[in-house]
């Protein structure tokens, strides 16, 4: 999949149980979305597909209730709009992440996953950032 070149740097997106990277395959990359019983968010967790996140499911068990979507789904340009709107209208009127950390991980997860998402700035938008 396309990279565009609007960071610098290129964070890679490791699996929160082995520590693979999830950049080489889409296809058997997902993100394990858990909330709790006032549905906010307890934890992002970027993972392989079948062992890693049964693994990472069991990790969460009890009240929680745990989503999925899959990578190649998220940086889908019309479906990561929706998933940042969708984090914009659960902002509003409610606590929609349980923790800092849970908030923290989605910003980490949209920031490695944007490149995938946009386009490249032309020549003239980056030079006019000094890059
Ligand atoms: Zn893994």
């Amino acid at each position: 999949m396309h990279r565009s070149n609007v960071f610098r740097s290129n964070d890679d997106l490791l699996c929160s149980h082995c520590g693979e990277s999830l950049f080489e395959d889409f296809q058997n990359a997902t993100i394990l979305m858990v909330t709790d019983e006032e549905n906010s968010i307890v934890a992002v967790k970027p993972c392989c597909k079948e062992a890693c996140l049964a693994e990472l499911k069991s990790e969460f068990h009890g009240d929680n209730v745990s989503g999925q979507i899959q990578l190649s789904d998220f940086v889908n340009p019309y479906i990561f709009l929706k998933h940042i709107f969708f984090v914009f209208d659960g902002m509003r009127g409610r606590r929609l992440f349980a923790s800092n950390e849970a908030f923290e991980d989605y910003k980490s997860l949209v920031k490695k996953c944007y490149p995938f998402v946009s386009r490249d700035l032309t020549a003239e938008e980056l030079l006019s950032q000094g890059l």
